[in-house]
């Protein structure tokens, strides 16, 4: 059966041209970058090369980009080093519907005694700019605020949020994680202190990720060792993964163009098309406010786990809004963030696209919806929705 893969924000397949840049790096050219002979010297300009592109992308200068093992080790650094650098500051910013690469190390602070604002969302799953305003203090050390959530796709205004946070004077981390090549970022004119990229988002492999630091920003070392990375992070580089990661960089700037036209057209048909051919349906977050790629779904008055296995059963890959923890199905903290009841939350679907897909795959999510939710709304326990089990 063939895969209809629109699940790119859980992590995208890696480009062709990826893997042939990663190749040699692999087999015969194995050195160490931090080796004296050239060897060694001719992997670390593989690196820099991989540095510039990386820059290009971001629009900063490659010595503002540090390696990283992934987006949550960056979300880590970023926090965790900010916090060792301010001492004296206590105070910490988050919103409510954050990663919980950022969530949960926001929370840890917490538990050590740190104040924890996280902001929350209207029903659209936007923020109130003034509530930033407000919770910033002279304690605050740092504001964390996603530029697009990876659940819903909805886009922060981070060049306003970035304006607020430095007339503030504290610091601003962004996790860019799910935006980075979907939607352009220029960090010459946004004044974004830390940044979190990772590579298996953008077509480079699994482990590898990204932490912009802006020139004179304090970071101690999170992971303490050797002096790679500007001895910003110890560790000998992840060289093939790097290279990898720095192609798809080059790819995502070439593509961006394409995410915002092509990719957009195929998403907005696959969402008006489920919204006019399913009952009940409706859309979290606003089109006009989220990434190209993703669109997040619920159908109300039925499981979307039963969805999603329906969707399995024909190949095709979506995720849900509401995970199985301890036996229990619970709505994503995304959506309960965005006040959206548990009769949708609990049905909710994210398709997230990516510049492989193609018309014919909407067509077989557009064919085969309508049915599946048909039948599941007949079946599930909470289907019965009064006017129509009386109709
Ligand atoms: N931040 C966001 C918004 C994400 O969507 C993810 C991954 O889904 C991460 C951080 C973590 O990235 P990684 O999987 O590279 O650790």
């Amino acid at each position: 059966m063939k895969v209809v893969y629109l699940d790119n924000n859980a992590t995208t397949r890696v480009a062709d041209e990826v893997f042939e840049a990663m190749r040699p790096y692999l087999t015969e050219r194995y050195g160490n970058p931090s080796s004296m002979h050239a060897f060694g010297g001719e992997v670390a300009h593989a690196v820099e090369r991989a540095r510039d592109h990386a820059a290009a992308l971001l629009n900063c200068s490659p010595d503002e980009i540090l390696f990283t093992s992934c987006g949550t080790e960056s979300d880590n650094t970023a926090i965790h080093s900010t916090l060792e650098a301010y001492p004296d500051k206590r105070h910490v910013i988050a919103t409510r519907v954050e990663h919980p690469a950022v969530r949960v190390t926001c929370r840890y602070f917490q538990s050590r005694g740190y104040r924890l604002t996280e902001l929350p969302v209207d029903g659209k799953g936007r923020l109130n700019l003034d509530q930033i305003r407000n919770a910033l203090s002279d304690d605050t050390a740092i504001v964390s605020v996603m530029h697009a959530n990876n659940e819903t796709g909805v886009i922060f205004p981070i060049d306003e949020i970035a304006q607020i946070v430095k007339a503030h004077g504290a610091i601003l981390h962004c996790d860019a994680v799910q935006s980075v090549g979907k939607i352009p970022l220029d960090l010459s004119k946004t004044p974004i202190d830390l940044l979190a990229v990772s590579g298996h988002k953008l077509h480079a492999p699994k482990g590898v990720g990204i932490l912009y630091v802006r020139r004179g920003t304090r970071l101690p070392a999170f992971i303490k060792g050797g002096h790679q990375e500007h001895g910003k992070r110890g560790g000998t580089e992840n060289v093939p993964y790097i290279v990898g990661l720095g192609e798809a960089c080059r790819l995502a700037a070439e593509h961006i163009e394409e995410e915002t036209t092509r990719v957009r057209g195929l998403r907005d048909r696959l969402a008006r098309g489920l919204l006019s051919s399913c009952l009940d349906a409706s859309l979290n977050g606003d089109l006009d406010d989220l990434l190209p790629n993703t669109v997040n779904v619920s159908f109300e008055y039925v499981e979307g786990e039963a969805i999603l296995l329906h969707l399995d059963a024909h190949g095709i890959c979506a995720s849900s809004g509401s995970a199985c923890t301890s036996g229990s199905l619970e709505p994503s903290h995304v959506l309960r963030a965005m006040g959206v009841p548990f009769t949708r939350a609990h049905g909710s679907i994210r398709f997230s696209l990516s510049r492989y897909t193609t018309d014919e795959e909407v067509d077989a999510v557009l064919e085969v919806m309508p049915p599946i939710i048909e039948r599941l709304r007949a079946l599930s326990p909470f289907g019965r929705k009064p006017e129509r089990a009386e109709a």
